[in-house]
Parts: structure tokens; C-alpha cells; sequence
């Protein structure tokens, strides 16, 4: 029979994908002999049976769940629903990869009207029982029944009121069991029934609203932006209760045996007395630092520490710990491998292998590759942070400068941003899970409440997006859309402000800000990374000044130089317009001859900002209506310089004009039409090597003929390529090496990739095109509907941003495999958008590319998943 549910002490660390993450954390933990509160795992496999099934938990699975309650109670020595010996639980979720609040909980399971008087009695303390029955009737309410939390806070806000208290802590027994009342109350009311009495009936419920909490809408969201597949399914682990709220001497709390911001070796932490997890993390009460736990309990603090160190030693590597003190026995809640700045990432990779606690391997395999992201965004300009009024400040909660403009609630900024706002501050008293995607839209993060271990703390520095927390001295009224601070000053929505997460401070105006230095760990982790890794990686960029910043970077080349941008700028563009307006050749020759001399000295710039890394270049690749000024001014005036009227220019644009310009005249197709285009641009590669190789370098241009999906158009171009050059060359007395090969973008040029390969000397794949034309969706307009793919799992992510390994894929890999039947030696690359992309990128490693090429500031981020590929494959 197949196990479904483990005791703690069956399970270990290395079973997170049955376990989960937390799951598997609490049996390690068990096993090494730490204080851990009794319990089972109910496996990810249940999970997947409870939607197979029909979401049932099937009777094999409950006789398990029933025998793991029946062992785990004669341990405790306690039983569900005993009056005289109640045995209360948590119920808690927990995925392979942690979603921190993303999925539900329920605390205090087996109380009854029943239980709770026994526990009064047990403990001689009624209001520690009212406190923990009222909390579970709240609880199992939103979470399992799915009633309005709202209206059970405002019944507490209420008698908190009438009592003249502003702290739950201040309620008397009597107050509790008025509170207590109240929820029954309402919950009878709107449910037309009583709270469910039966702890069994309670715990199964708990149990089912857990996995249907995997696929409520902000879990999904967090899947798609973490890329977490959605078919792994979450455990549930019912675990004995341990209170914090017993009293003075019990309380609760979470650390990191490392700064999460800087990756500092100091403990870090924070703690409430008298308290339940929940309330450390709403920020309602703000927690005590952990180092003043010494002066509350010296033992625990002391037992605490060493724990802490044993189990940083035990898991090498910084561990977030969660843990209750009930009447002064200490327990863990939790532990996992703590979310870190990308800053405190690198730090603790390089830190933990001076340490000798990680090989250099391991530590690259720490960092997520798309962390390094927020590690080279740009900084306040120091000078302009000297004449900067700091209006406010709160805690350092992540790192980066943000600047932008206000808005009060993640709707607002995910409407702003969809409207094409790029500058958003997302201020709010507080974040919860619902706000996640306002989140993750905004530069930055400021919060009124909350500490550094609060949700918007945590979630912001998951993101990489900086955030300051619990800034006090915000007044935020969101129904007018305007804050205000004690010094009377006011924000209204769109107004901008600037925030340092490094510092905690607060700007009252837009900040310049200015490119990142990397050096230090980043630069010890990099070498580390580039030592492993065999695939190269090189750029896509079209000027010079986006070269220099690649290399700085560390790009090794430029795998894309897309030599239409050059034509867009304003030098340029009329001579461009004067060729495609042409009426024969000699006069689109005359305008290809104004443009040699500019694109020769582009090329260049962009040979000598490379110092003799290889550069490919692609010919012309746009519909070229495209050029065309589309408003009537534009083309009055247009029509004016190029003395023609105007209805022959409009009429000109008609002719151009395409109903599928994506799969029209464009690539390829416009040099096989017009091949004056194709002379021009070879003309100007190779007279731009002989020029920049006179001064010592030696460059061996690429030349990338895009869009083919035949090997006669390739041949074709290639022959008009290598007829120009050949004699250039040998005008100029020079001698160059060059090579002419082709982009697969069409999915026929996969198909025929052998044939191709006789004329390509390299393929470079084009992973935008071919994923437009593999799947059929407009690469400008599938952002439209594919939200509601995602909302319907139809899809988990997006085929343009991640590459579609199953069939985009298959085709890269056949054309890998064909091309190098032809040609052994043909050198393969990508320049498609997931050439930055880490799993697209492991994916390329595997295939046998040579190379990923991707914008600047994603090299590091492909150096890293390079390195990954490799170790992961091994
Ligand atoms: C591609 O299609 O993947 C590509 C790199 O070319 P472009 O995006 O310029 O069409
Ligand atoms: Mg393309």
C-alpha cells in the first residue's frame, strides 16, 4: 500500500518534494533531537489525489490520516476533542519551494464549546482559552468556510472600543468570551448554522481547504512570477499547538542567523511576549530585537543561540527560524533557508565557502540567478542625494533606490502600470498576500506598519524591489488617495517620492539615479560562475555605448547587433525614408550611398567598444513601412523635402501596407527584392573590420541573414554577401576573415536545418520569431489573452518570456542535430529573448549551443545560469 502520510520522525530533509519544504525541515529537525512539537505530514501526493479524486480525500488516504492522529496523540499523551486532555493542532501548508503566506493555515484545531471550558480549567487560565477558541472560530471561518475576515475584525474592533483598550493583551476573560459570543454569532448568522463541534470534522475540512488553498488566485500569481510549476501540489502538516500566549513567560518569534539585507554574520531577529506568530508578522504590536530576549530569559536565550548556530551548521546555509516559548520551554516552528537580499545572497555564498561550509559548486547553486537582477540596477546619484530633503524614514527593509510616483493600493498601481506608468511607490499601511501583484509592478515599496520580517519586508526582498517598512510617522488616508505626515505635510496619488531601502529614508521628490559598481563578492561569485561554465555569453546590442556596459558585465561578445535601430535616429531616418520611397534603383541607390558612410562608422564604434570579441550582425529585418511617418504633419512635411505631393507619399505607404506585416515583407525577403540593401550593409561590415583591423585589432565580422526559411533565399543573399566582400577586400588590398550565417526563426528553417547548415556557417536561434510562428501568436498581441490562458491553466507562463521547451524546443534541438550533420564545426547560438532567461538557458546548455546572447544587464544573470546548467547536469 502506498505511504501517504508521514510521522515528523519518518521523514528528513532530502524529502522536500513529498514533504515540502516546511514538511520536511520539522522531520530533520526531529531527527537531530531539537524541541519540535509532535506531528504528521500529510504528502504532496495527497495533494494531487485530492484533485484527481475529485477533491475528496479519499477513504485509503483518510485511514492514514486517522492512524498518524491516533500515534502522534499516544505520544502527546493528549487526545482531539478530550475535555479533560485536549489535544489542539496546527494545520499548516507547505510546498517544496516556500510561498511564504501565499497558501492558508489554520491554529488552535480541536477546540469546542466543550473543549474550551476543560482548557480553562487545565491551564487556570480562561482567557488564554477564550483568546485561542475565538481566534480558531476566525480563522476556520475565512479559511475554510470562506466568510469575510473583515467582519470578525470589526466585531473585535468593536468591544476593543467599548472597553476603552487598544490591545487585544488588554481584554479580561470575561472580554474574551464576549468576543468569543460575538463570532459565534456572526458566523451562525450568516451561515444558518452552528460552528462545527467536532474536532474530526474540523481537522479534515482543515485539511481540504489547505490543498484548495494551492490554487487560490494569489498563489497562482506568485507560481507564475517565481516560475514554480503549478503541478507539484502542496503537504499539510498537523502539528501539536504550543502557545506563545500563555502568559509573561511564553512568547513567539522569527530569526535569521544572518542579516537577509546585508548577509552580515550577526543573529537577527524579533520577538513578542505573550503573543501568537500571526501577530509578529501583522506588525500590530511592533516585536522586541532578538538580542533583548537576554535580558527577558537568559536560558532560552542562550538554548536559542546555540540552536541557531547548530542548525546554520547543520543545513550550511542561513536558516529563517520560527519559535514559540510556552511557560518557558522553548520550541521550533520552523526552519528553512532564508530569503536574502541579492546582496545578502552573494555575501553568504562567498562568506559560507571561506567558511569551508560550502564548495564553491554548491555556493554558485545557492543564488538564483534572477537575483542578481536588482544587484545591478541603478543608485541615487550621490550628489544629487547631498541637496535631497529626507522627508520620513522607517526600517531598511530591502535594499535599492526607487524612485516614483505614489499610489495607495496595489489595484491602483497595477492599472497605472498597465497604462504604461514605469514609476510606481506602492504606499500602504500594510501589505497582504492579495497585494502581491501591485507589488511586484512597483519600483518601490513603503509601508506604515510592520517590521523587517513583515510580509511587505519579506516579499520585497524575494522580488528584489526595495521596500522601507513600518514607517510610523504615516498617516494614510486610501479612500482619499493622499498621506500625510506628523509635520503636516501631504502626498497626493501620482505625487513622487524616492526611497533608499538601503538606508530606510524616505525623499519628498524624484532622484536621479546612477549605474551600479560591481565589485567585490559579486566579482569573487562571477569568476566562480565563469570558471564552470562552458557556454559563452554574449550581448545583443546595437551602439556602442550598450557594448561597453555588456562588457562590463561581462558579455563576450555580441550575439545580435539589430541594424535597424540605427536607422531610427534622426540623422538618418530621412535618407532611409528616400530608399524606401524610391521609384527605381538608381534612386534608392543614391539613398543607400548617403547611409554606407553612417552605418560604417556605427559598426565601428560597436568592433572597437568589443576589443575583438566576435560581433554578429544582421541585416535588415523590418516591414519596412515601419520607416514611414504615419501622422499627416509628419508626412506634409516628408512629402515637402523629398519634392513629391503628398498623395503619392500616402499612396506609397498604401502600397506598403501589409495585413501581416510580422510574416510579410520583411528579413531576408527585402534583400532578395531589393539586394542594393544587402551591397550597402556588407560594404559597410567589412569596410568597418579592414578600418578598425588597420588599428591593430582583428576582427572577424559575422554577417546574419535573417528570416530564411529556405536555403535558396540564404543562398541567394549569401552569394551577393560574399561577391561585395571579396571585393572590397581586395580593392582595399586587405585581407579579413568573415562568415555569413542565418537566423532559425522560421520553423522551416528547423525543419531543413541540414540543407540550410550547406550555405550557414553558424545559426543564431531567433526564439521571438519562433515561438510567433510556432505557436501562432502575434509576439505584439499575445499579451492579451494569455492572462486568461494563465487564470485557466491553460498555461503557467509565458511562451515569449520562457522558452517552450516541449515544442519551440523540439524544433531548436533538431535543427541543433541537423546543422551539425552538415556542418560538425557550425557554430550555434541564441539571441531569441530567453537567451537571458535561466531555464531557457539550462535548456540551450543541453541542446549544445555555444552560445546565449541577451540584453546587458542580463548577462550576469546568464553567466550564473550558465554555471547552474553545467553543476545541474552533471
Ligand atoms: C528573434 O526573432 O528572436 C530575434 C532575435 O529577432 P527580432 O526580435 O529582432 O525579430
Ligand atoms: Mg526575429
Amino acid at each position: 500500500m502506498k505511504k501517504y502520510v508521514y510521522l515528523f520522525k519518518e521523514g528528513s530533509a532530502k524529502m522536500k518534494d513529498l514533504l515540502g519544504g516546511k514538511g520536511a525541515n520539522l522531520s530533520e529537525m526531529t531527527n537531530i533531537g531539537l524541541p519540535v512539537p509532535r506531528g504528521f505530514t500529510v504528502s504532496t501526493d495527497v495533494c494531487t489525489r485530492y484533485y484527481e479524486d475529485g477533491k475528496v480525500i479519499a477513504d485509503d488516504i483518510q485511514a492514514q490520516i486517522d492512524e498518524a492522529l491516533e500515534i502522534t496523540e499516544k505520544e502527546v499523551g493528549k487526545k482531539l476533542g478530550d475535555r479533560n486532555n485536549p489535544f489542539l493542532v496546527s494545520v499548516r501548508s507547505g510546498a517544496k519551494v516556500s510561498m511564504p503566506g501565499m497558501m492558508d493555515t489554520v491554529l488552535n484545531l480541536g477546540l469546542n464549546d466543550d473543549v474550551v471550558e476543560g482548557l480553562a480549567q487545565l491551564t487556570g487560565n480562561p482567557k488564554f482559552a477564550y483568546d485561542s477558541y475565538r481566534r480558531f472560530v476566525m480563522m476556520f471561518s475565512d479559511v475554510v468556510i470562506g466568510l469575510d475576515k473583515s467582519k470578525f475584525e470589526r466585531k473585535l474592533d468593536a468591544i476593543k472600543e467599548a472597553k476603552g483598550v487598544e490591545y487585544d493583551t488588554e481584554l479580561t476573560a470575561e472580554d474574551m468570551k464576549e468576543v468569543l459570543d460575538a463570532f459565534k454569532t456572526l458566523y451562525k448568522n450568516e451561515m444558518g448554522s452552528d460552528f462545527p463541534q467536532d474536532p474530526r470534522i474540523q481537522l479534515n475540512e482543515a485539511i481540504k481547504a489547505v490543498f484548495r488553498s494551492w490554487d487560490n488566485e494569489r498563489a497562482i500569481i506568485y507560481r507564475r512570477i517565481n516560475d514554480i510549476p503549478g503541478d507539484i501540489g502542496t503537504a499539510v502538516n498537523v502539528q501539536e499547538m504550543v502557545y506563545g500566549n500563555m502568559g509573561e513567560d511564553s512568547g513567539t518569534g522569527v530569526a535569521f542567523t544572518r542579516n537577509p539585507s546585508t548577509g552580515d554574520k550577526v543573529l537577527m531577529g524579533e520577538f513578542l511576549m505573550n503573543a501568537q506568530g500571526e501577530d509578529v508578522v501583522a506588525g500590530v504590536r511592533t516585536p522586541q530585537k532578538i538580542s533583548q530576549l537576554k535580558t527577558t530569559n537568559v536560558e532560552i536565550y542562550e538554548q536559542f543561540i546555540k540552536i541557531a548556530q547548530d542548525l546554520e551548521d547543520h543545513y550550511h546555509d542561513m536558516q529563517d527560524i520560527e519559535f514559540t516559548i510556552e511557560k518557558g520551554k522553548l520550541f521550533l516552528l520552523q526552519t528553512r533557508n532564508g530569503k536574502r537580499t541579492s546582496q545578502a545572497a552573494l555575501k553568504i555564498a562567498v562568506d559560507l565557502v571561506n567558511e569551508g561550509m560550502l564548495t564553491k559548486e554548491e555556493a554558485i547553486m545557492k543564488v538564483d540567478p534572477k537575483q542578481l537582477d536588482s544587484i545591478l540596477h541603478p543608485m541615487f546619484d550621490i550628489k544629487a542625494l547631498k541637496n535631497a530633503e529626507i522627508i520620513t524614514n522607517g526600517l531598511p527593509a530591502s535594499p535599492g533606490a526607487a524612485t516614483g510616483k505614489v499610489y495607495f493600493t496595489a489595484e491602483s498601481a497595477a492599472k497605472a502600470f498597465e497604462d504604461g506608468e514605469k514609476y510606481i511607490i506602492l504606499v500602504r499601511l500594510e501589505t497582504s498576500p492579495e497585494d502581491i501583484e501591485g507589488m511586484h509592478v512597483s519600483q518601490g515599496i513603503l509601508t506604515a506598519r510592520g517590521g523587517m520580517t513583515s510580509h511587505a519586508a519579506v516579499v520585497a526582498r524575494g522580488m528584489g524591489t526595495c521596500c522601507i517598512s513600518g514607517c510610523g510617522d504615516l498617516k494614510i488616508n486610501e479612500e482619499e488617495k493622499y498621506f500625510t505626515l506628523s509635520n503636516g505635510r501631504k502626498f497626493n496619488e501620482g505625487d513622487w517620492i524616492s526611497l533608499d531601502g538601503s538606508a530606510g529614508n524616505v525623499y519628498g521628490s524624484k532622484l536621479p539615479t546612477v549605474e551600479p559598481e560591481v565589485t567585490g563578492d559579486f566579482a569573487t561569485f562571477m569568476k566562480w560562475a565563469d570558471d564552470i561554465r562552458t557556454l559563452k555569453v554574449r550581448t545583443n546590442a546595437d551602439t556602442p555605448e550598450d557594448a561597453k556596459t555588456a562588457v562590463k558585465f561581462g558579455a563576450e561578445g555580441i550575439g545580435l547587433c539589430r541594424t535597424e535601430h540605427m536607422f531610427f535616429e534622426a540623422d538618418r531616418i530621412k535618407a532611409v525614408r528616400e530608399m524606401i520611397l524610391a521609384n527605381n534603383i538608381e534612386q534608392r541607390e543614391k539613398a543607400l550611398d548617403k547611409l554606407l558612410p553612417m552605418q560604417r562608422e556605427d559598426f565601428e564604434g560597436i568592433f572597437e567598444a568589443m576589443g575583438g570579441y566576435p560581433v554578429t550582425i544582421r541585416f535588415l529585418d523590418p516591414p519596412l513601412h515601419e520607416f514611414l511617418p504615419t501622422d499627416k504633419e509628419d508626412i506634409i512635411a516628408l512629402a515637402k523635402d523629398m519634392n513629391v505631393t503628398y498623395e503619392a507619399l500616402v499612396e506609397k505607404g498604401e502600397e506598403l501596407h501589409e495585413f501581416n506585416p510580422m510574416m510579410g515583407h520583411r528579413g531576408c525577403r527585402l534583400s532578395i527584392s531589393y539586394p542594393e540593401i544587402a551591397i550597402m550593409q556588407t560594404k559597410a561590415v567589412i569596410e568597418a573590420a579592414i578600418n578598425v583591423n588597420k588599428k591593430g585589432m582583428s576582427v572577424v565580422p559575422e554577417i546574419m541573414i535573417p528570416l530564411v526559411g529556405d536555403v535558396a533565399e540564404l543562398k541567394y543573399v549569401k552569394d551577393i554577401v560574399v561577391a561585395t566582400a571579396d571585393k572590397v577586400i581586395s580593392d582595399n588590398k586587405a585581407k579579413l576573415e568573415y562568415i555569413v550565417g542565418t537566423m532559425i526563426e522560421i520553423p522551416r528553417a528547423a525543419l531543413t536545418a541540414d540543407v540550410i547548415a550547406k550555405e550557414a556557417e553558424f545559426f543564431s536561434f531567433g526564439t521571438n520569431d519562433l515561438t510567433q510562428m510556432t505557436f501562432g501568436f502575434s509576439r505584439d498581441d499575445a499579451g492579451k489573452f494569455l492572462n486568461d490562458y494563465y487564470t485557466k491553466k491553460i498555461y503557467e507562463s509565458d511562451p515569449f518570456a520562457k522558452l517552450d521547451q516541449i515544442g519551440v524546443g523540439k524544433l531548436i534541438e533538431m535543427a541543433c542535430k541537423l546543422g551539425k550533420e552538415t556542418r560538425p564545426d557550425i557554430k550555434l547560438g541564441i539571441c531569441g529573448e530567453h537567451g537571458g532567461e535561466p531555464s531557457s538557458i539550462e535548456f540551450c546548455y543541453r541542446a549544445g549551443l555555444n552560445y546565449v546572447s541577451c540584453s546587458p544587464y542580463r548577462v550576469p544573470i546568464a553567466r550564473l545560469a550558465a554555471a547552474q546548467a553545467v553543476i545541474m547536469n552533471k
